[in-house]
């Protein structure tokens, strides 16, 4: 007789959706000659001099614990290139933290805010991961839809209405994962007013922050008065293409660090000793790897947004990440349907707009951390397909 687990599961984690974004993979995987822009990862392996690195300290014997917060010398290496780039200065001894990839940083972020029943604003279309993370910490995710006529940009007045007495955070990511959207120094100043107004913690998703392509990123914290409200959140997964290292840090003023470390911690205890000592050799030596692999993806970006276009997708041109986010509506298919139907028929994948919230319906996520090669036979599919699906 099989045992009914379910009364021993809590309702917070029963209740969790699974991503729409693996059930994709998981249909892709199992059928041959598939392309994929599904991924949210670079198409790169980890630079040589990294991976030298890690090679030689785990030769060296470089196996144990490191500090909680992490390696020391790391921190240092952190904290002189958020200011050399992002012009943020933090204290490596007590204002930084290295994570197990962004991913860990958001939960520890969430953990350290949230009592039951706190909001947390969240700019939809959305990384599938934030809404869950917060729920996680018992928190309530409040999600505030944008829009393609606007770029998917958020605005003072669409924060103002979504306010309210619980609201603690509100959660930026620009460049942004779906849509690629970027908020420029100007349009993060209007949002830092009504941060102010109402008393806000900003937690700021900087993960793309090296793959920027029109303007110059602008790092919230650096923002006046900002600092001392943000919590800066950045890692190596996607600018220096180490996703499987899972390695990102956290900024963040030392009395929020303080007791994010104590989470940590109890849950966690480091990130790999020899991982870090590689992560140190990408912010010493990095620069020229990221911004060939910044270029790189720039032309497939200026690429792809024109195929689309060309082909029948409305695509708005996105100022950051791997992604564009064009419209699928003129199919009359939702985006479940469509990128369904796109891969059984033509072995394309891509994601449903739907998996990053209700505003992303009508839209698909098409990565571009593909070769070009991959992408022009991606559109020359999705020509083909649409010709049978646009009346
Ligand atoms: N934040 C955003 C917006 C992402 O797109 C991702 C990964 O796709 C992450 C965070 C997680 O990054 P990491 O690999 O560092 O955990």
């Amino acid at each position: 007789m099989s045992r009914d687990y379910h009364k021993y599961i809590s309702t917070r984690a029963f209740e969790l959706q699974p991503s729409g974004i693996r059930k994709f993979f998981d249909l892709a995987a199992s059928m041959e000659g598939v392309i994929s822009l599904g991924v949210g990862e670079p198409d790169f392996i980890t630079p040589w001099n990294i991976r030298d690195r890690s090679i030689e300290a785990l030769s060296d014997g470089y196996t144990s614990y490191t500090a909680n917060a992490g390696l020391l010398e790391l921190r240092e290496e952190i904290s002189a290139y958020l200011t050399r780039r992002f012009h943020v200065s933090y204290q490596p001894e007590n204002e930084v933290i290295v994570t197990v990839g962004a991913s860990q940083a958001l939960d520890l972020t969430f953990r350290t805010l949230l009592n039951p029943g706190d909001e947390v604003l969240i700019i939809e279309p959305a990384f599938v991961a934030y809404s869950s993370l917060v729920s996680m910490a018992g928190g309530i995710p409040i999600p505030i839809a944008t829009y393609a006529e606007n770029g998917f940009k958020v605005t003072p007045e669409l924060i103002e209405a979504a306010v309210t007495k619980r609201t603690k955070a509100i959660l930026l990511c620009s460049p942004n994962n779906p849509t690629g959207t970027c908020l420029n120094k100007e349009e993060l100043t209007a949002i830092a007013k009504v941060v102010e107004e109402h008393d806000l913690i900003v937690v700021s998703d900087e993960i793309y922050a090296e793959l920027t392509y029109d303007q110059e990123f602008t790092s919230f914290a650096s923002l006046p008065k900002m600092f001392e409200r943000t919590i800066l959140i950045n890692g190596f997964s996607k600018g220096f293409a180490m996703t499987g290292w899972r390695l990102g840090f956290i900024a963040a003023p030392k009395e929020l660090t303080s007791v994010m470390l104590k989470i940590y911690q109890h849950t966690t205890m480091c990130a790999p000793h020899m991982l870090q000592l590689g992560a140190v050799e990408a912010l010493r030596n990095g620069s020229e790897q990221v911004d060939k692999m910044q270029k790189s993806y720039w032309r497939r970006r200026n690429l792809l947004v024109q195929s689309l276009n060309r082909i029948g997708l409305d695509c708005h041109m996105p100022g950051g990440a791997f992604y564009v986010f064009p419209s699928i509506k003129k199919t009359g298919l939702t985006s479940e349907e469509f990128a369904e139907n796109l891969l059984k028929e033509e072995k394309v994948a891509v994601v449903p707009g739907s998996a990053f919230g209700a505003s992303g319906e009508g839209y698909v996520r098409c990565s571009y951390a593909t070769s070009i090669e991959q992408l022009q036979e991606a559109v020359v599919r999705m020509e083909r397909f649409l010709g049978r699906k646009i009346i």
